[in-house]
């Protein structure tokens, strides 16, 4: 009989694809990781994983321990799910700009979800993080993973991530495009691949870091943009600044039209920041030869975007075109 012995079981060894469409006239190979297919639907299944196990490991967390995170998003979601088989409860703290469908999601799972107004300044007691920390201290057994500083973040990537890419290019990779958030993936991913490919006669494996304009990665001031995921208007504690090789901005108007191109054009529904990390590929590929191998990590599922990116009336409204073609296309996609 073939089956897990548990959810947590199938998280990682996502499998690679080639795009096929939206790389027409280039000459390298484009592969795409697809995350979305972890059991809770995002790569943050792996820190998830990760941190709980890490926690448990240096007793940080204990049988009957609460994992208190502020998050609203995927981190959220694995977290909800490995601290359940696990047998932990979850709080999750989210500012009340989060849209309620993001909270259920959590709840589905069994977290509670404490809301918090967005309206006061972040060193307010009553900010997301004011009241996060404030859980941590009152819940007896409570652990906060925090994914921004916690090292188990990129050792997650470096321990899994990196070698599966290594794995299946069978080293041939020599590019990989990372979006960057907290930063633990493109760190973690990044400096394994350069690490293991760093003595090969083609040379290591460059890594192109993908980012919205306006973040402070591709040296913005954190000028707001609508890709959600990505960017940061502060150096987490787990970005390296020494791993990526290059960092390139990438619009909202860019990303998006991508992220709609690659569910129409190749069968993948994902979020904005896989678009976004897309865009950058294709840049960096105009200049690559057949011989070359670029691998683009894509962090989540198109689901949770319904409302904006596939929805045309919230295109049209921020401003956004809904398909962009390649030069010289006549973009007439029938
Ligand atoms: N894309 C999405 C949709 C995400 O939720 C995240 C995590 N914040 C990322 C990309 C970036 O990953 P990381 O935090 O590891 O930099």
């Amino acid at each position: 009989m073939k089956y897990a012995n548990s959810v947590i079981d199938l998280i990682g060894d996502t499998p690679l694809v080639r795009l096929n469409q939206v790389t027409q006239g280039l000459r390298a190979t484009i592969l795409v990781k697809l995350e979305y297919l972890n059991p809770g639907g995002s790569i943050k299944d792996r820190i998830a994983l990760k941190m709980v196990e890490e926690a448990e490991q240096s007793g940080a967390l204990r049988p009957g321990g609460t994992v208190v995170e502020p998050t609203s998003g995927n981190t959220g979601v694995g977290l909800a799910l490995v601290a359940q088989q696990k047998g932990y409860r979850t709080v999750f703290v989210t500012p009340d700009k989060v849209g309620e469908e993001k909270r259920d999601v959590l709840r589905a799972y069994g977290g509670e979800v404490v809301v918090t107004a967005s309206s006061v300044p972040p060193e307010s007691p009553y900010s997301y993080y004011g009241v996060s920390d404030r859980l941590t201290r009152e819940i007896p057994g409570a652990y906060k993973p925090d994914q921004f500083s916690n090292p188990a973040a990129p050792a997650s990537h470096y321990e899994t991530t990196g070698p599966e890419i290594w794995r299946d290019t069978d080293g041939r990779i020599t590019h990989a495009v990372i979006g960057a958030g907290t930063g633990g993936t493109i760190t973690g991913t990044g400096r394994y691949l350069k690490e293991v490919s760093r003595d090969r006669p083609s040379g290591p494996v460059r890594i192109i870091g993908a980012d919205p304009d306006g973040s402070v990665y591709s040296g913005g001031t954190g000028r707001p943009y609508f890709l959600e995921g990505v960017g940061e208007d502060m150096w987490p504690g787990n970005y390296d600044p020494e791993v990526a090789d290059e960092v390139v901005p990438v619009t909202d108007a860019e990303s998006f039209a991508m992220t709609r191109r690659l569910a129409r054009e190749e069968g993948l529904l994902v979020g904005g920041s896989s678009g976004m990390a897309v865009v950058a590929a294709l840049r960096a590929a105009q200049d690559l030869t057949e011989d070359d191998v670029v691998v683009v990590i894509l962090p989540d599922g198109g689901r949770g975007y319904l409302a904006k990116i596939f929805n045309d009336d919230w295109m049209g409204r921020h401003g956004f075109p809904l398909e962009q073609h390649p030069a010289g296309e006549d973009g007439n996609d029938g």
